[in-house]
């Protein structure tokens, strides 16, 4: 899923200075999961502006909504009538959900309360780490199901470079080297044959990804 934290009070204060009426918008998806933009989110972030707006004088009428999915006009549709009395929305999904709500509702800025990190899976001890940098081409079937585009820190297809100690990574040394846990990972499924051929470079696009369902 999408890992996103919410950027600092101050930058979101700086971003709808020049707005009275604004409306936060939560997603009940990603990031309601990672606890930076579900509706308990909204209403902490709704609060903490609330009285920053009054310590400074400033007259902020702020509403609070959360849809299911923000990167669904389907679902952002159902709020489009409701929205043409704000000034702006401070949207607390990913960067996907605030997109697809600034070209759906059209006319009104939609402004980014949160900044998203990565595609992530949760680490078992209430944080998540990065485990898919959406390249596009997958090749986990050839490394053990784990991948070293999103996890090792030089996004080696061919490692490993060399330079782990003690199984971390040499770059980022408290992680673990990508390539150790991919050899692990092939050892035990017995594939290490898979380390002796090399990955074929990637197709790179030249435009900006597109899926279109048929049927
Ligand atoms: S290879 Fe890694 S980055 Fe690419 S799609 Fe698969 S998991 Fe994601
Ligand atoms: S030590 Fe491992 S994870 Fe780090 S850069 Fe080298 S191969 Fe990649």
């Amino acid at each position: 899923m999408m890992v996103a934290e919410a950027k600092p009070l101050a930058e979101i204060q700086g971003m709808i200075q020049g707005y009275r009426k604004i409306l936060i918008a939560g997603c009940g998806t990603c990031v309601t999961v990672c606890l930076s933009g579900g509706a308990q989110q909204v209403e902490i972030l709704a609060a903490s502006l609330r009285t920053a707006g009054k310590q400074q004088g400033l007259a902020w009428e702020i509403n609070e909504e959360t849809q299911l999915r923000q990167c669904d006009p389907m679902f952002v549709q159902q709020i489009r009538d409701r929205t043409g009395e704000y000034d702006a929305v401070l949207s607390m999904a990913c960067g996907a959900g605030v997109q697809t709500m600034a070209e759906t509702l059209g006319d009104i800025p939609v402004l980014p309360a949160l900044d998203t990190l990565f595609f992530g899976g949760a680490d078992g001890q209430g944080g998540f780490v990065e485990l898919c940098a959406a390249c596009g081409q997958c090749i986990l079937s050839r490394t053990g199901g784990v991948c070293p585009v999103a996890r090792c820190a030089k996004g080696l297809t061919d490692g490993p470079c060399g330079g782990a100690q003690a199984g971390k990574c040499e770059v980022a040394k408290d992680t673990p080297c990508a390539w150790q846990l991919i050899y692990v990972r092939l050892l035990r499924l017995g594939q290490l044959h898979l380390l002796k051929e090399s990955t074929p470079p990637k197709a790179r696009r030249v435009h900006p990804a597109r899926l279109v369902r048929e049927g």
